[in-house]
């Protein structure tokens, strides 16, 4: 253990290029195959030894402490490995929540890739995800970072090489959502598959063929989603008529599109998105995962 120390992480959120629903297993879940990446909408975690224990989100988060997934992270790491300090956890959120940029799970992997370096666990990213997964299905992406496909319910990730990071934007509904409903809605829509070329949708990400990303984006999930929130057609259309390609990111509320970079068509869409009292943001795909800032003696 470093006693003393404090480590800061800079966490990013993610969309999903493309999510389909392939089954449902005996216990529920849902099994998925998604291409899913990480983008520069960051919350701050910051992670300190301390006296006693304590988790902070600013703004708040709607959930009490023993739901917030950050604080469930360090819970489920201080039992398996008996560890008897306390720590001190506080997230300074921009990443929106319950938008299906996948917050919540960001901010616990950040504590488990946190914890296991301030109390030198010597943890593999593997280990890590494996119990990341009890808590969240998106937590083991988060370990990652990138580009990478997932599948089963989010426990299988297979990274993939990409160098390019996208100009997009990030239309964020003034209404979020809960996950479980929209797939509660999902079952009850049942609509039939998408027709998506997975592999093509890839190699067009890691070549830059701007046509193809676009013509093979696809989500299972917005049919369901936008029944219970139609704030989600409405930006998906004000992207579009701007020439950008929108697609709703996880189980939504927020619908990202990817952009040319063309700044004066950027800022048309998002004032237009603003109009209809539709929040957005100027991001970009990454291709790396949670960075470890600074560790200050
Ligand atoms: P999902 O991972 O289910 O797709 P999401 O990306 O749509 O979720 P999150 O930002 O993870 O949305 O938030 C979903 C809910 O999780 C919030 O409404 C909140 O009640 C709860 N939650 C728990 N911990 C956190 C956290 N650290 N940050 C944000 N929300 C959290």
């Amino acid at each position: 253990m470093i006693d003393g120390k404090r480590i800061r992480l800079s966490v990013p959120a993610k969309i999903n290029w493309s999510l389909e629903v392939v089954g449902k297993r005996a216990d529920g879940y849902h099994q998925l195959r998604s291409l899913m990446q990480t983008v520069s909408l960051y919350d701050q975690v910051e992670l300190a030894i301390a006296d006693s224990d304590s988790c902070q989100c600013s703004p708040p988060v709607d959930c009490a402490l023993v739901g917030n997934l950050a604080w469930r992270a360090w819970d489920l790491l201080r039992n398996t490995y008996s560890l008897d300090n306390h720590l001190s956890i506080n997230i300074v959120k921009d990443i929106p929540a319950g938008g299906g940029l996948g917050g919540g799970s960001a901010d616990a992997a950040a504590v488990l890739l946190g914890v296991n370096k301030l109390f030198a666990l010597e943890l593999s990213v593997a280990e890590l995800a494996t119990l990341g997964f009890t808590l969240g299905a998106d937590i083991p992406f988060f370990l990652y970072g990138g580009l990478a496909e997932i599948r089963g319910a989010g426990e299988d990730v297979l990274p993939c090489s990409q160098a390019q990071e996208y100009p997009l934007l990030i239309a964020i509904p003034p209404a979020s959502l809960s996950t479980a409903m929209v797939f509660a809605a999902f079952d009850r829509l049942s609509p039939g598959a998408v027709v998506l070329d997975f592999s093509g949708l890839l190699k067009a990400l890691q070549s830059g063929d701007i046509a193809m990303i676009s013509a093979q984006m696809a989500n299972m999930l917005e049919p369901a989603a936008m029944s219970l929130c139609p704030e989600i057609a409405v930006a998906k259309e004000i992207l579009s008529s701007h020439g950008l390609f929108p697609l709703m990111s996880g189980s939504g509320s927020c619908v990202f599109a990817l952009s040319d970079g063309d700044c004066e068509r950027e800022n048309a869409a998002l004032a237009a998105l603003q109009k209809q009292g539709i929040a957005g943001r100027k991001a970009h795909s990454l291709t790396h995962g949670i960075v470890d800032e600074t560790v200050i003696k």
